[in-house]
């Protein structure tokens, strides 16, 4: 009895969490500080999929509100030898999230290849991520954390050539923004983990910090699942658990730590 009443209250609890996700819309009190004027925002990733499978709330948030995304997919994903498949797969997911292919570059360098054995270059990523903020005028960087959401050294290795770019650009009015990672049971809480990201961002003072709520879940799904060659049974379980699926909570890199 006191199983069944346990699961009941997660099933209530979860409807109760998709309902404030789905009606959040415009009413989001602390997103709705988030980036004011129209930007021109470049998202780095490191493979094919991390944008829908990690970026979703926040790519949704940016394009509904008007904001410019660019994304640049430092590799092909070609760890199994689907690179040229994954980087049409990215295109397909981007024209699900609104985001015109000619705002989307993928890289295919010898310095920058997919796999946990690769180190990659974090002089030449900054270097790289430079040339693009000046190319195509970016104001705003958003990126992974430390961690990288699922740890994966590539996704690491992202952060710390945009940290590299930072300490050493001339570009000093650029803004740069992280995905905070989430321990695993908040990360596999599905829309549950809303309510303590909502209270993590508000024990961050000033405008350091940010909690989107996806306003569009369902366009989520539906980008990964362009990534046919990835769709496969447990990255459908992950979409469905997964809390990056219906929140993102930003945090501000504070570049001075970097100089
Ligand atoms: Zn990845």
């Amino acid at each position: 009895m006191s199983w069944l009443l346990i699961i009941l209250s997660i099933i209530v609890v979860w409807v109760a969490s998709l309902y404030k996700i789905l009606h959040a819309s415009r009413s989001q009190s602390n997103a709705a500080a988030f980036l004011g004027d129209k930007r021109n925002v470049l998202l780095v990733i490191a493979h094919p999929d991390d944008e829908s499978m990690f970026f979703s709330p926040t790519i949704n948030y940016l394009i509904s509100r008007g904001h410019n995304v660019h994304i640049l997919c430092m590799s092909t994903g070609n760890a199994d030898g689907f690179g040229n498949i994954r980087k049409d797969e990215l295109y397909q997911a981007c024209a699900v999230l609104k985001i015109p292919p000619k705002q989307v570059k993928v890289l295919d360098h010898v310095d920058f290849q997919d796999g946990f054995a690769k180190l990659w270059n974090h002089n030449l990523l900054a270097k790289i991520v430079e040339e693009e903020v000046i190319t195509r005028d970016i104001d705003l960087i958003l990126t992974f954390d430390n961690y990288g959401v699922s740890g994966h050294c590539n996704h690491r290795d992202v952060h710390r050539g945009i940290c590299n770019f930072l300490a050493k650009t001339s570009q000093r009015d650029i803004e740069a923004w992280e995905l905070i990672s989430t321990n695993i049971l908040r990360k596999y809480s599905g829309p549950l983990d809303i309510w303590l990201s909502i209270l993590s961002t508000m024990h961050h003072s000033g405008s350091q910090m940010h909690c989107l709520l996806n306003e569009h879940p369902r366009k989520s799904f539906q980008a990964m699942s362009q990534h046919l060659s990835q769709w496969v049974w447990f990255r459908k379980l992950f979409v469905s658990f997964s809390s990056y699926t219906y929140v993102n909570t930003l945090k501000r890199i504070n570049t001075i730590r970097h100089l």
